[in-house]
C-alpha cells in the first residue's frame, strides 16, 4: 500500500524521537528525567474534577454534543473573556469551542489554504501551524524570531508578493518555545499587517494565564481591528492542568469561526458533553489555582535559571508560559548537545532545531516537572559545561 504523499511528507512528530531515546534508557532500568515535554504535572482543581463526576451520570451528556458546543459553555467562554481581557464576544456568532486547541490549529488550514497557497509561520514555532499547512497542501513561508527583535516576527523583511499571495498568519504569545511575550504595539502592527495585505490571523494563546512576577499577558483580540482580521485559540490544557481532556476554543471572527464550523461538523461531532460542563465550572469558578500553578512553575524557573548559567548557556528568566530557552555557546548543536546531555546526565531536553531551522543554537527546558525530579535534574546538571557537550 502506498500512502499520499502528504503522509509521506509528514515530519515524524517532534517528541516521538524524545519519547522512544526515554524508552530505550527506562528499559535498560535508568532514572531518566525529562525537562522535555510541557504537561503540566500538577492535577486537575478538584471543583473541575467533582464536576465532570456529576456531569458523567446525567444521561443526556451521553448522546452526540452538538459540533458547536454547549450554548452554555460558549457563553461561559464569552464571559470569561469579557472578565479576563475586556474583549466582548458574540457567543452564538464569535465562540467556538475545540477539541484541545490543537484541533482547531490543524482544522483551520482547511478553511484557508488551497494547494499551493502560501501560511506566513514563526520559526522556531509549534510543529502544527506548518504541518495543518502542509496537509492542506500550502506552502509555510517562515518568519525567523530572532533574540534581537525580543523573538517577534519582522513584518518588514516579508517580500510584498509573498505578503499578498498569504492566505494565513500565525503567531503565538507567550511563545513556544522562545517564552517570548507580545504587548499590544506588537498586535497592533499585526492587524496592520494582514489589513494591507488581506491576511487571517490566527493567535495560539494558550499560555496568557502562565505567568511571573505578576506579569500579565494580553489577548490579540484587545488589539483594535483584531476581530476583523483574526481569531485567537485558547486552551484550558495549561490554564486549568486540562491537558488530557482536550478541550480548547478558538474566538474571534465570525467569518473565521463560521468557516472553522463547517469544516469540523464534516469531520468530528464535538466535545464530550461532562467535560463541556466541566470546562464551564472550570471558566466561571474561582480562578485560583491559576495564581497557585504559577507560584510553583515560578519557584522551578528560579532553580532552573541559575543551573543553566552555570553551565554556561545564556538565559534570560521567562515572564511566562512553561518553558526556559536557553542559548547554547556559540559552535554548540542542539541537537547533539540533547543527545550527549541524554547520555552524560541523564536528563532530557529539547533541542531548538526541532522547532525550525532559528531554534538551532538553543534549548528548551519545561517546568513541568515535579519538584522533586526537577532538584535530582539540576543536580546532575551541576558540573557540566555546555562547550564539554560539543
Ligand atoms: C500546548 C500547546 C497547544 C495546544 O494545546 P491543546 O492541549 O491542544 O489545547 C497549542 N499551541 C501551543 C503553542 C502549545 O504549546
Amino acid at each position: 500500500m502506498k500512502p499520499a504523499a502528504r503522509v509521506e511528507h509528514l515530519p515524524p512528530y517532534l517528541f516521538v524521537e524524545v519519547t522512544r531515546k526515554i524508552a530505550e534508557k527506562r528499559a535498560r532500568g535508568e532514572d531518566v528525567i525529562s525537562l522535555a515535554i510541557g504537561d503540566p504535572d500538577i492535577p486537575t482543581p478538584e471543583h473541575i474534577l467533582q464536576s465532570l463526576e456529576k456531569a458523567v451520570r446525567a444521561p443526556a451528556n451521553h448522546r452526540y454534543p452538538e459540533s458547536d458546543g454547549l450554548p452554555e459553555l460558549r457563553q461561559a467562554i464569552a464571559r470569561w473573556y469579557h472578565r479576563r481581557f475586556g474583549v466582548t464576544l458574540d457567543a452564538n456568532e464569535e465562540v467556538l469551542p475545540t477539541i484541545g486547541s490543537k484541533e482547531g490549529i490543524a482544522h483551520i488550514a482547511w478553511c484557508y489554504i488551497d494547494p499551493g497557497d502560501i501560511a506566513l509561520v514563526p520559526d522556531p514555532g509549534y510543529p502544527v501551524y506548518s504541518v495543518g499547512t502542509m496537509l492542506a497542501g500550502g506552502d509555510s513561508f517562515y518568519l525567523p524570531l530572532k533574540a534581537e527583535n525580543n523573538f517577534l516576527p519582522d513584518y518588514d523583511v516579508v517580500p510584498d508578493e509573498i505578503a499578498d499571495r498569504a492566505k494565513l498568519l500565525w503567531i503565538n504569545y507567550p511563545n513556544n518555545p522562545t517564552a517570548a511575550v507580545a504587548d499590544l504595539s506588537f498586535f497592533e502592527r499585526t492587524v496592520e499587517f494582514a489589513r494591507t495585505h488581506g491576511i487571517a490571523v490566527c493567535h495560539d494563546g494558550p499560555y496568557t494565564e502562565v505567568a511571573y512576577d505578576g506579569y500579565e499577558p494580553v489577548s490579540f483580540l484587545q488589539a483594535e481591528g483584531a476581530i476583523d482580521v483574526g481569531i485567537e485559540f485558547h486552551s484550558l490544557s495549561k490554564s486549568f492542568n486540562m491537558t488530557g481532556w482536550r478541550i480548547g476554543m478558538a474566538v474571534g471572527n465570525a467569518e473565521m469561526i463560521d468557516a472553522l464550523m463547517r469544516i469540523k461538523s464534516n469531520i468530528d461531532s464535538g466535545i464530550f458533553q461532562a467535560v463541556q460542563i466541566a470546562a464551564i465550572t472550570a471558566l466561571d469558578g474561582p480562578q485560583d489555582a491559576i495564581v497557585d500553578h504559577n507560584r510553583h512553575y515560578q519557584a522551578r524557573r528560579d532553580r532552573l535559571v541559575p543551573a543553566l548559567l552555570d553551565m554556561g548557556l545564556e538565559v534570560e528568566p521567562p515572564k511566562a508560559s512553561l518553558y526556559v530557552w536557553a542559548k547554547l555557546p556559540a559552535g554548540v548543536n542542539s541537537g547533539e548537545f540533547a543527545s550527549r546531555l541524554i547520555e552524560t546526565a541523564n536528563v532530557v531536553i529539547t533541542p531548538g532545531r526541532g522547532y525550525g531551522e532559528a531554534g538551532e543554537g538553543f534549548i528548551r527546558c519545561s517546568l513541568t516537572v515535579p519538584d522533586d525530579q526537577l532538584d535530582r535534574a539540576i543536580e546532575r546538571l551541576a558540573g557540566v559545561r555546555a562547550t564539554s557537550l560539543a
